[in-house]
């Protein structure tokens, strides 16, 4: 497929069969091969020093000696034949300060190998999920890990239920309405960023009514001819973003300022480079974001992907 948003991972092979053999998993973790990712409180490993960040995977006796003492350990896959690991080492005394700095994947992902940020985003949002499922949902009793690190299941033996790592989907919308797009500022936006609408779906709705809710509650405008575009996971820190174009039936609307600071129609003249303010009053989102893919190719700038070949 080509032009794949940031953070998916279509080179890494997650092998799911394999995780049901608990001697394979410690087979592939004590082998030289393995390579591990840390995760210290939601924050990745990354070494900075050279000017390009570049995320450390660690290996051999240091990448063993983590593994050891990791609270939680996720088999994450094959990357050519490499198979990595996420581990946990939140609140754990280690060396690896001297090997980088944690740091918000946000902040570097950019900038990182394509591949690099996809591992490292799995890899944080598996153990941010492990970190909040210590104990079981139907019982209240602790749930230990199986599976590889992709279940967590109740210890309870009248319980045993299993709970497995979620992504909580959440619609990401472009409307537009004949030449115009309608950008919005959310409360907490860096000064000068407009943005696409979004909001998260909501149980017993299907991404095209959450895209008409999201954009009612939102600006109080009515959408139709809502199409599917591209996705992008997003596990900052759970969630995968579903993207969409909608038309507005016309071009009235009404912010709502509990959800919204302000939101305005922009033509595709006015969205021009050469024509956008360069006082810092008005930028468009950054150029990894699903909301700024969304934003191109409605300007014609960027083709969707070929997803239906
Ligand atoms: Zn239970």
């Amino acid at each position: 497929m080509q032009n794949r948003n940031p953070y998916s991972s279509a080179e890494i092979d997650r092998a799911s069969h394999e995780r049901e053999d608990d001697e394979r998993m410690i087979e592939l973790a004590s082998s030289g091969e393995a390579r591990f990712i840390p995760i210290d409180s939601e924050r990745n490993l990354v070494d900075k020093k050279s000017g390009n960040p570049e995320a450390v995977f660690l290996h051999g006796m240091m990448g063993r000696a983590v593994s050891r003492g990791a609270d939680t350990q996720v088999f994450l896959g094959y990357v050519e034949g490499t198979p990595y690991f996420a581990v946990d080492v939140t609140g754990q005394e280690t060396p690896l300060g001297e090997l980088g700095e944690f740091v918000d994947l946000r902040q570097v992902g950019p900038l990182l190998f394509a591949r690099e940020g996809s591992l490292l985003a799995y890899a944080r949002g598996m153990t941010y999920w492990h970190r909040r499922h210590r104990y079981c949902g139907v019982c209240g009793a602790t749930t230990k890990v199986i599976k590889g690190g992709h279940v967590r299941r109740c210890t309870n033996e009248a319980c045993k239920a299993e709970h497995f790592p979620r992504t909580d989907p959440a619609v990401i919308m472009l409307v537009h309405h004949g030449d115009k797009c309608l950008l919005g500022r959310g409360k907490h936006f860096p000064r000068g960023m407009h943005s696409t609408l979004a909001g998260f779906v909501e149980p017993g709705e299907s991404f095209e009514d959450a895209v008409a809710r999201e954009v009612y509650e939102e600006v109080k405008v009515r959408v139709g001819n809502v199409r599917y575009r591209s996705s992008q996971p997003w596990p900052f820190p759970a969630s995968v973003m579903i993207g969409f174009h909608a038309e507005a039936e016309s071009l009235d609307f009404d912010v709502n300022e509990s959800e919204l600071e302000s939101a305005r129609w922009l033509s595709r003249e006015e969205l021009r480079p050469e024509n956008l303010p360069k006082d810092g009053s008005f930028f468009m989102p950054r150029r990894d974001s699903i909301a700024r893919r969304l934003i191109e190719e409605w300007l014609g700038h960027e083709a969707g992907p070929s997803i239906t070949g």
